[in-house]
Order: structure tokens, then C-alpha cells, then sequence
């Protein structure tokens, strides 16, 4: 028996009971975070008041308030045993970083637990090996963390000790963004600014601030570890580079939904009581659509807080996935073939005193109001669908996006056909004929009524409204949600701002404000009109449609990163002060340059696999085979008579294996050669070399591998296969 085979016979004989943890969710809820009960408890109430303050209305705390904070702070993470804290923060890879250090101090008296307000505020970690896009130079490496006082602080348990962590922006000695986090709060502000300034036009005289609230539904894949640690693909890369279909798959559709393992139950139920404790709530827990594929969902939260809540419970999943002897596997694409992992994201808008904008209002004023942000958005994703297709850009997500599964890389608005038959009427200022219940009061009597019970779900749209919020289904598993959600924030800040202009515009030349509003809303329809689409996203008729309505279609990673770079995308994050041209150049490079790294891994990855394992396994076998046949020919020519056609079939059976073997060797040949002249070239001419060569050509030794892979003698095949990691857990 194989180790492979030995591998699987220990997985399946293992069983894996339910094992219920009886505990009460009040009892355990937000205890690891430094949350507004813990704030009361640990410090003077007068200091919280300034505290609260500053977070909702941005009045600066005192150093000497910040002081009793960071002290706050540290008493209360020495009572829960912690010895370490970290300014917590997310460098431009999107990946989350932490540098420790101890609340350890020495004093003539002795040993002492020391943390000041500037401790808290400010860190300096070793900043020079973060990626800067060329931001830093060498002589000014220097890259500071800067305690975000809207996240909660929290403190991460592993078995032997526990470290505080503040989350943090990280910033470049002149102060331009280094990170993930701070140009999604510079987006915030920008939304803001404008959303208040078009609610000031309807009437809404107190509204003081508005936010983005995000909920992330995060999908993933379970295997057994055992398998990961044999194959070096997963291990180094995260996805499989080679791997012979399973004959069965998703087709029967019996995963999605379906009852959940006890083994995964019991991981599940362990993810939730981490994340439960660091105040991640987490709401729904299900199956997906591919076997082995699941999905958390968590109640939304403001954006901010619920990206540094998706990292850290990415972060969380992939820990305790290893206690249970799993790997979690959040890669976008870890199998071929059946479906890889997104993560929608939800999202909508929201006044200082909860109102949801993107709700129909009760009055006909509000719907008006509605109507006007719904037209903003259209027109925002309409004229920069390519800065929103970037957003979600990454060497993973490149499998999903414009490959041949969805959604596409085109990026279009689903919007349902209730509120399109509104919309409709309002660009075309006609009447249309309905029922008295239809009319909703506008006071223009000509619209239909909207119900958000009745929203379509078009379940392939990249974006979709959703009773309300929009849903944007193209990010990927494995990404931080903090740019394509600052993307988001900044394009409609732009239109809402416009729209606000156009309608006092019209005020001015003394129209009456719903004629205003409304006109405005028809003119925004009719430009953004082709951006709007309700059939199948995955159909081939929506690429040729969309090709003539000028959509872009972008399905290079690297090709799309430029979007970030365009004149009028760099006026517009500079109007709103969300990112600079530094900042832009910065992380267009820096992104340019992990889909090229990330690439040459798979590549050489592929090439150790080929060579250490795909190969010899053939080999193996060949070596068999040629053995056999010689015995065979032996016999044959002592006087035993073989059936001729026989025994050329045996003849035909290594000669197939032989070319087999051939095709994957010529190819990753042919692949190492490629690499060797592409070495040379750097940024955008590498990535496209990659994308238009290289990867075609690890297409060919995958196909080849395969196809080799599912001749082969199980007890030969040394990685796990498709059907074993996808079926026994
Ligand atoms: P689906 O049917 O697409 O799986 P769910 O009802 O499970 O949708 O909700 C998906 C996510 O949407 C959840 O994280 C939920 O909290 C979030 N969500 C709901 N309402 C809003 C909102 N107004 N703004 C942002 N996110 C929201
Ligand atoms: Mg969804």
C-alpha cells in the first residue's frame, strides 16, 4: 500500500463526533476585545465621553486622556494574562501584520508592566521589508503604526499566551498610506461628505455623518491535512497546479445547503466561539455549492470594522482548521473544475441615526431621495467599471473573473425589474398604466410602487441590489475587503456630489424640486442605462452584448491594476483625498509585482511536482509495463501463441503511457525555458508575459499530468486525488 493509500485509511477510520460546548453566547461575547463595557470598567467615565467624542464627531482626545486610555488598556490585558501587545495592521499585500513587543519593563525596583498613551498611539515596527511600491527609499524606511481608536482593541489566544492587538493604520514617515486600512477611512470621510451634502438638499438638516456598513459572506474549502502536507501545491500555493477530475463532482447539486459533517460541525462550532469571543458575529454557517466548500456569514457591521473583523476571521478560521487536523483552504480557485470561493460583499449606507439608505422610504420624499442615491450609484459603477473590476484584481481571483466560471469580469448592475420599471418611468417622464395599489406616492402619481420583497435575486450579477444593499459578488475568498469596499466608497461619493450639483443646477433655473430631482434621475438613467443588466451574467450572448454596448471586459489581472493609474481615476482619488498619485503608483506596483511572484511560484512549484513525483510515478509504471510486455514477447516466442491484436494493445498501452510521460516533460521543459527568458523583463511586461504564456503553458502539463494521473496504478499515484480530498473528511 501506498503512503497515499495509508493516508486515506486513517482518515476514513477516524470518526469525528459532535461535541457541544455549553455555553451561552452573553457569556462569552466580545470578552478578548476592549470593547465600550470593558472602556467603562477600566477607565474614568469623563475619559470615555471625550473618547466617544472623538470617534463620532472627530474632537481630538487630550495626551494626558490618552494616557489613561493605553493604561485602560493595559490593565485590562494584564487581567486576561496577556504579556505582549502589537499594533495590528493590513501592509498593501492585504495579508495582516504584527510585530510584538512586551508590556515587560525594568526598574531599579524591579520588574515592571509599562504602557504609556504614546505607546499606544504610535509604534515603529521594522518597517523596510513591507512592500512600498517605491514610496520609501532605503534613507527614509522608516513606516509608523498609528493606533485606530474606531476598532476595537482585542487580544489573541493561542495555547501558551496571549498578546493584545491594536488595531492600526501604518503610514510612511511623511505620512502616505502603507496600508489597507488607511485609504478605507479616507474613503469613509469622502462618502460622508458628500452623502450629508445631498441629504442637507432633501431636508435632513441634523444628519451629521454617514457610513458604509459591510457584511462579507467568506467562503472556503475544508480538506484533511494530511493531504495538504503531501501535495507541495497546496502547501506552497494554496491551489491545486495538477489533479485529475473526480467523476463526480457538484453536478449532482446534493452539497449546497446540504446537512453539514459532524467533523466540519465541530469546526464550525469552534470558529464561531473564537470569533463570538473576539466580538466577530457571525450569523449563518452553511454548505456551498462545491463539495468540501462552506460558507460563514457575519451580521453586517461599518465597513471599517468589518474589514479588520473578515481578516481576523480569516485569520481564525485558518488557526483552528489545524486543531481539528483540517486545512482551511481560502484560496479562490483550490480545484479546477468545480466552483471556487468569492466573497460577496454587502453593502449600503448609513446615517448617523441608522437610517439605511438604500431602504424605499415612507414618505415621497424619501423615495425620491431613494431613487436619487440608487441613480448615483449606477452612474458611479457605470463610469468607473474598470476602477471596480481592479479592485478585486489578484492572481487568485483571476480563475474566477472572465474564466469560465462566474461571475464575469464585466462588471454590470442588476437592479431587478420592479425598480427598473421605476426607473424606466423616469427616464421616459411616461405614464405607465397600473393598478391603484402599484402607485407609489411621489407626489407625481406616475410611479410604480417598490416592494423589496419582490427584488429579483439574479444570483449571476457581479452586483446586485438586494432589497437594501447592493451585493458585489466578484471579490475573491482570500481578499482583504477594504479596497474594493474603499473603491465603492469613493466612486459614489464622486456621483453623489454630482447629482447634488446638478439638481441645485436646476433649482437655480427655478424648477420645482421633485421636477428637479426627477429630472436629474432620468438624465443619470439614460447615460448609465447599459451598465444595467438582469439576464445570465455566464452566458456567452451577455459577452457579445456587452461588447457592444463598450462594457469593459478585462480578464488580465495585471492588465485591469491600471485602471489605478488612469488620469481621471487619479484626479478622482485625488479630489477626494483618498489617495495620492504616489499612493496609486504604489500600489499598482506592489500589486503588479505579487501576481508576477505569486505566478513564478505556481510555475516552479509545478516543475518540482512534475519532476519529483508526476514523472517518476510514470516512470514507475512504464518500467512495468516494459517488463511485462517483455515476458510477454518471451513467451510468445517460445511457442506459446498470443493473440497478435492482444498483445499490440499491450504494445499501444506503453506507448501511450510513454507519450504521455513525453508531453508533461516537453512542456515543463518548454516551461523552464520560458521563465529563463522571461527572467529579464520586469512590472507590466512580465505579468503579461505570464498571463498570455506562461500559464497557458501550465495549462498544457496539467492536462497532460492529468491525463497520465488517471491512467496510473493507484499505489503508484503518490498525490491525493480529487475525488479523496473532496469526498473523505
Ligand atoms: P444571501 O442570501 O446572499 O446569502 P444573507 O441574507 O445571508 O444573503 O446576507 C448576506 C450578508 O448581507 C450578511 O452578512 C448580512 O449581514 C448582510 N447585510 C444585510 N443587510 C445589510 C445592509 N443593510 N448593509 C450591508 N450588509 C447587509
Ligand atoms: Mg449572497
Amino acid at each position: 500500500m501506498s503512503i497515499r493509500q495509508e493516508i486515506i485509511n486513517t482518515i476514513a477510520r477516524t470518526r469525528f463526533e459532535k461535541v457541544e460546548k455549553p455555553r451561552s453566547l452573553k457569556s462569552i461575547y466580545g470578552i478578548n476585545t476592549f470593547n465600550v463595557q470593558s472602556m467603562k470598567e477600566f477607565i474614568k467615565i469623563k475619559t470615555y465621553t471625550a473618547f466617544r467624542q472623538w470617534i463620532d464627531d472627530g474632537k481630538q482626545i487630550s495626551s494626558v486622556q490618552a494616557d489613561e486610555i493605553a493604561e485602560g488598556m493595559k490593565k485590562w490585558a494584564l487581567a486576561k494574562g496577556a504579556v505582549y501587545y502589537t499594533h495590528w495592521f493590513q501592509p498593501m499585500t492585504g495579508l495582516t501584520a504584527e510585530k510584538h513587543d512586551g508590556f515587560i519593563s525594568l526598574t531599579a525596583k524591579g520588574v515592571i508592566e509599562k504602557f504609556s498613551g504614546s505607546n499606544l498611539i504610535l509604534g515603529e515596527p521594522d518597517a523596510s521589508s513591507f512592500p512600498s511600491g517605491g514610496i520609501r527609499t532605503t534613507f527614509e524606511a522608516r513606516g509608523y503604526t498609528a493606533w485606530d481608536p474606531s476598532s476595537p482593541a482585542f487580544i489573541i489566544e493561542c495555547e501558551l499566551g496571549k498578546t493584545l492587538c491594536i488595531p492600526s493604520i501604518f503610514v510612511s514617515y511623511n505620512g502616505e498610506a502603507l496600508d489597507k486600512k488607511l485609504p478605507l477611512l479616507r474613503s469613509e470621510e469622502a462618502l460622508s461628505g458628500s452623502a450629508v451634502r445631498l441629504l442637507k438638499l432633501f431636508g435632513k438638516k441634523d444628519v451629521k455623518r454617514v457610513k458604509s456598513s459591510c457584511g462579507a459572506e467568506q467562503e472556503y474549502f475544508l480538506i484533511d491535512e494530511k493531504y495538504f502536507r503531501m501535495r507541495q501545491d497546496l502547501l506552497l500555493c494554496g491551489r491545486t497546479l495538477a489533479g485529475a477530475a473526480s467523476p463526480k463532482g457538484q453536478q449532482m447539486e446534493d452539497q449546497y445547503f446540504g446537512s453539514i459533517k459532524d467533523r466540519v460541525l465541530n469546526y464550525m462550532s469552534d470558529v464561531t466561539e473564537e470569533a463570538y469571543k473576539l466580538g466577530i458575529p457571525i450569523k449563518t454557517r452553511h454548505n456551498e455549492v462545491a463539495p468540501n466548500q462552506f460558507e460563514f456569514a457575519p451580521i453586517f457591521e461599518e465597513s471599517n470594522i468589518a474589514a479588520d473583523h473578515n481578516q481576523l476571521l480569516m485569520d481564525v478560521m485558518k488557526k483552528i482548521a489545524l486543531r481539528h487536523g483540517l486545512v482551511c483552504l481560502l484560496h479562490e480557485k483550490p480545484f479546477a473544475g468545480i466552483n471556487g470561493s468569492g466573497k460577496h460583499i454587502n453593502w449600503s449606507i448609513e446615517d448617523n441615526s441608522g437610517n439605511n439608505l438604500l431602504s424605499p422610504g415612507s414618505t415621497p420624499r424619501d423615495n425620491l431621495q431613494f431613487l436619487a442615491i440608487i441613480a448615483a450609484i449606477l452612474r458611479a459603477v457605470y463610469r468607473h467599471q474598470g476602477l471596480l473590476r481592479a479592485s478585486v484584481a489578484s492572481a487568485g481571483n483571476e480563475h474566477r473573473l472572465g474564466a469560465n466560471e462566474a461571475p464575469p469580469a464585466i462588471m454590470s448592475v442588476s437592479l431587478g425589474s420592479q425598480l427598473t420599471a421605476i426607473l424606466d418611468t423616469v427616464e421616459k417622464k411616461k405614464k405607465v398604466e397600473l393598478s391603484k395599489k402599484d402607485i407609489v406616492d411621489l407626489g407625481v402619481g406616475r410611479l410604480p410602487t417598490f416592494n423589496r420583497d419582490m427584488t429579483d435575486r439574479n444570483r449571476t450579477s457581479p452586483f446586485a441590489f438586494t432589497g437594501n444593499k447592493f451585493e458585489f459578488r466578484a471579490p475573491g475568498s482570500a481578499q482583504n475587503i477594504s479596497t474594493p469596499v474603499m473603491v465603492l466608497n469613493t466612486i459614489i461619493a464622486e456621483s453623489l456630489d454630482y447629482i447634488t450639483g446638478s439638481i441645485e443646477e436646476r433649482l437655480k433655473k427655478n424648477k420645482k424640486f421633485n421636477d428637479a430631482v426627477l429630472g436629474v434621475i432620468g438624465e443619470f438613467i439614460k447615460e448609465s442605462r447599459d451598465i444595467c443588466f438582469d439576464g445570465n451574467n455566464y452566458s456567452g450572448e451577455w459577452k457579445k452584448e456587452a461588447a457592444k454596448r463598450g462594457l469593459e471586459n478585462e480578464p488580465s489581472t495585471a492588465a485591469s491594476f491600471k485602471s489605478f493609474i488612469r488620469e481621471d481615476h487619479v484626479s478622482l482619488f485625488k479630489r477626494y483625498k483618498v489617495l495620492s498619485r504616489d499612493e496609486l503608483v504604489a500600489r499598482h506596483n506592489v500589486w503588479l509585482e505579487m501576481y508576477v511572484k505569486l505566478i513564478n511560484i505556481e510555475a516552479r512549484t509545478l516543475k518540482e511536482m512534475v519532476d519529483s513525483n508526476i514523472v517518476p510515478s510514470g516512470i514507475k509504471y512504464q518500467g512495468v509495463l516494459a517488463q511485462n510486455l517483455r515476458i510477454l514477447m518471451q513467451v510468445s516466442e517460445s511457442g506459446l501463441e498470443l493473440d497478435k491484436t492482444s498483445l499490440d494493445d499491450q504494445k499501444k498501452h506503453l506507448v501511450d503511457i510513454t507519450s504521455m510521460i513525453y508531453f508533461v516533460r516537453r512542456n515543463t521543459q518548454e516551461m523552464t525555458k520560458l521563465l529563463e527568458e522571461l527572467k529579464g523583463l520586469s512590472g507590466e511586461r512580465k505579468a503579461k508575459a505570464y498571463f498570455e504564456k506562461l500559464k497557458p503553458l501550465m495549462g498544457h502539463i496539467r492536462k497532460h499530468s492529468d491525463e497520465l494521473e488517471s491512467v496510473l496504478p493507484d499505489d503508484i499515484w503518490n498525490l491525493p486525488k480529487y475525488r479523496e480530498m473532496l469526498f473523505i473528511i
